[in-house]
């Protein structure tokens, strides 16, 4: 199973994505995660990667793509992955695709998990009081907004993307954190 879980910051994709690898063994892929480790470890795509994600801007596609083209070629990702946090605009997208076919596959399905930007904001804004200058350095309420923002702006027309190509399937991401991993699970017929 290929699957992309796509929707704004503070939706629950990571939440969903780990639950999904619990229980089924497709591979949680977070380019967030991913380069948070960069940024610590102090590497040449770290460095590049820091200021970037503290804004809460995008990096440059060709770094986040040549960080996935390198990921899914690993050996522990055979039984599936979950993108989360990839791709985030079409042309990361498109990137995507053609890398897929290149391996002469596609992929399964992208869940879009929906939610109001009300209550997106009321839960970044929780995060950023929790997490004060604590864990991630873009978790402050004017990094948060940025995000979202650049989510309506860059990301967002990946509905539409997925949509044409008859592979989205839409949740309900404001019910309760169970209530979606059911809708998930039915959605993709699990
Ligand atoms: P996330 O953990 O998915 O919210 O990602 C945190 C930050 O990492 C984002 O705000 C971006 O700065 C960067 N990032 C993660 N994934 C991508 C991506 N696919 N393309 C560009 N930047 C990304």
């Amino acid at each position: 199973m290929k699957l992309i879980l796509l929707g704004p910051p503070g939706a629950g994709k990571g939440t969903q994505a780990k639950r999904l690898e619990d229980k089924y063994g497709f591979v949680q892929l977070s380019t967030g995660d991913m380069l948070r480790a960069a940024v610590a470890a102090g590497t040449e795509v770290g460095k590049k990667a820091e200021a970037i994600m503290a804004r809460g801007e995008l990096v440059p596609n060709d770094v986040v793509v040549g960080i996935i083209a390198e990921r899914i070629e690993q050996p522990d990702v055979a039984k599936g992955y979950i993108l989360d946090g990839f791709p985030r605009n079409v042309a990361q997208a498109e990137a995507l695709d053609e890398m897929l076919k290149g391996k002469g596959t596609e992929l399964d399905a992208v869940v879009e998990l929906k939610v109001d930007d009300s209550i997106l904001l009321a839960r970044i804004e929780g995060r950023a009081a929790e997490t004060a200058g604590g864990a991630r350095a873009d978790d402050n309420a004017e990094a948060l907004a940025k995000r979202l923002t650049v989510y309506h702006e860059q990301t967002a027309p990946l509905i539409a993307y997925y949509k044409g190509k008859g592979k989205l399937k839409t949740v309900d991401g404001m019910k309760d954190m169970d209530e979606v991993t059911r809708q998930i699970e039915a959605a993709l017929g699990l």
